[in-house]
């Protein structure tokens, strides 16, 4: 699945990839998300994407199909308290931070056993498979190491638990060739659908450079 990252960009940018016909839009903050949202198709099925903390998961319980990024038991039980107070079911997976970057979120892939077995009491949410950003490297094909990585933790956590998790969520513009050889199930794609964030935070006024 094609994901577009519409991130920093204006509702009409994110209504030209629709009027394309991308229905699938995630963002990665629950704030610029809420804004957004309300001014676009309801049809459209949108992610999160980002860090998501524990004082916004009331909002994105109602706001998201799929959160790509929880990475604790502390924002899982926050997100179980407001899924069953909206009688929701809610569908997630665990970032995994591969490369162990301080300047990233993620639990360690030592830890994804665990915290998915831990998530099995939870009756409101729904593991539905792993996501990961990896370092940036200039050649792309230096970090299909990380993608296979997490292929691995995921099957891994499939046969401790003797669980199916259907999705890898990894990849970005300028490595998602990669990612899809090496298993992505939801490649993440913002710039190379919309153009370079700057510009277009800029002049707001411009479309969509799809
Ligand atoms: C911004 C972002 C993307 C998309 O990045 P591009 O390089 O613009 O394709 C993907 N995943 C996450 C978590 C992001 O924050």
């Amino acid at each position: 699945m094609l994901l577009a990252i519409t991130k920093t960009f204006p509702p009409p940018a994110v209504q030209e990839a629709y009027d394309a016909g991308l229905r699938h839009f995630g963002e990665n903050r629950v704030q610029e998300a809420k804004a957004k949202i309300p001014q676009l198709p309801g049809s459209i099925q949108w992610h999160l994407v980002g860090h998501l903390q524990t004082n916004k998961a009331r909002d994105a319980v109602e706001l998201f199909e799929l959160i790509h990024s929880v990475d604790s038991l502390k924002v899982a039980n926050e997100l179980e308290k407001w899924a069953d107070r909206a009688s929701k079911r809610v569908p997630i997976l665990l970032e995994v931070n591969l490369a162990g970057e301080s300047s990233k979120f993620g639990l360690q892939p030592e830890s994804v056993v665990e915290v998915a077995r831990q998530l099995g009491a939870f009756r409101r949410l729904e593991l539905r498979g792993l996501m990961t950003v990896p370092p940036y490297l200039k050649e792309a094909e230096k970090v299909r190491s990380f993608f296979r990585k997490l292929r691995e933790v995921k099957s891994d956590t499939e046969q401790a638990l003797g669980v199916s998790l259907p999705h890898l969520s990894m990849g970005m513009s300028h490595d998602f060739e990669v990612a899809i050889e090496e298993g992505a199930t939801i490649v993440r794609v913002g710039t190379a659908i919309f153009g370079g964030r700057e510009t277009v935070v800029q002049g707001m006024s411009e479309g969509a450079d799809v």
